[in-house]
């Protein structure tokens, strides 16, 4: 089958021929139609956090496709079903985490196109227990980015806990922030858009953002804390530090900061305005497979849907290269067929 590889760090992937993987005791084999590209898989190629992921390693973890063979144990799905490869690729099931909806925090989670080879390919095995099922209404490529930049996102509204009517920032109008904005308006939020490109402002605009500010232009702390006295809570989903001082800093009284995005930075966190404006700052890791569940629900009601660009896998070098320098509006959807 064809895949792309990363071989090395800070290397272009190398698109070619390896051997289809057999599905294992619980696992199904997948023939992958689309994969959608995250951020978070220039971040593994390049080897930029803290905990590395595998090499040689196939990644993608938006991938969508059909189970063409069952592994041995596997009754929950047929052949033919349409299915969706995660991030949260599995977890062990058994521990705190797992037994109390929190999976994402399991500690022997593996994860698609970090830990286990992902869907930048022509197929792939996952456990029959953690693939997401593809609601009929959306199409393979409609469904792919709602794997990881809906899911994401919806589960980080759901983490800021704020009510309908109440004000949220987007911080980065990428992939990710360019579903959130639409999730959070599904869910009844005002919304401000915050990005450094006028393209990703302009679709901020069209997809229903209240208010839009260009941080390359102006101070968008200002501008939020000016206009709508400060936001119940920011979510930042750039990949740059200084998005992430500006989103606390935009925050109100009471309100809190959801860190999405990943960005191999610190966030210095001043102890004195934390306590008497009575901020929370919180992490949100992808979504629970109930959460999946909800995000897709969304997107097959017609609620949310991603601006995407097709590419076919061969092309992941060119787009990982506009990726970096911040020149994609909204997702590209590779196609493997
Ligand atoms: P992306 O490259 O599509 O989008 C990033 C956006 O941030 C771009 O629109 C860019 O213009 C904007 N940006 C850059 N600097 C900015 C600034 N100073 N202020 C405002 N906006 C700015 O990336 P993506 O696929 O949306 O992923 C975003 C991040 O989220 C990555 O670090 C990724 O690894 C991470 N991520 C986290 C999770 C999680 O579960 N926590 C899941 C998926 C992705
Ligand atoms: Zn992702
Ligand atoms: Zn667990």
């Amino acid at each position: 089958m064809k895949a792309a590889v990363v071989n090395g760090f800070q290397q272009k992937l190398e698109v070619k021929e390896v051997e289809v993987p057999q599905a294992g005791y619980g696992q199904v084999l997948v023939r992958v139609k689309t994969c959608g590209v995250c951020h978070t898989d220039l971040h593994a190629a390049q080897g930029d956090w803290p905990v590395k992921p595998k090499l040689p390693l196939i990644p993608g973890h938006e991938g969508v496709g059909v189970v063409e063979k069952l592994g041995e144990g596997v009754t929950s799905l047929k052949v033919g079903d349409r299915v969706g490869i995660p991030w949260l690729f599995s977890a062990c099931g058994e521990c705190d985490y797992c037994l109390t909806g929190w999976e994402t925090l399991c500690q022997h989670q593996l994860n698609g196109g970090y830990s286990a080879d992902g869907a930048y390919a022509q197929y792939c095995v996952a456990p029959a227990a953690y693939v997401a099922r593809i609601p009929d209404e959306l199409s393979d490529v409609d469904a792919a980015p709602i794997l990881c930049a809906g899911v994401t996102t919806y589960k980080a509204l759901k983490v800021a806990n704020i009510k309908p009517g109440e004000w949220v920032a987007i911080y980065g109008i990428g992939g990710l922030g360019h579903v959130a904005l639409q999730y959070a308006k599904a869910m009844g939020y005002n919304v401000v858009a915050v990005d450094i490109h006028s393209e990703k402002l302009e679709l901020a605009k069209e997809l229903g953002a209240d208010v839009t500010v260009n941080g390359s232009e102006t101070d968008p702390i200002q501008a939020i804390q000016e206009q709508v006295g400060g936001v119940h809570a920011a979510i930042s989903v750039a990949v740059t530090r200084k998005a992430f001082e500006q989103a606390y800093k935009s925050v109100r009284r009471g309100g809190s900061l959801v860190v999405v995005g990943l960005p191999n930075a610190d966030l210095p966190i001043p102890i004195f305005d934390t306590v008497l404006n009575g901020v929370t700052v919180k992490g949100s890791i992808v979504g629970t497979r109930k959460d999946m569940q909800e995000a897709l629900d969304f997107a097959a009601r017609g609620k949310v849907r991603a601006i995407i660009e097709t590419q076919p896998l061969e092309k992941i070098n060119e787009v990982f290269e506009r990726m970096e320098k911040g020149q994609i509006n909204g997702r590209v959807v590779l196609t493997l067929d």
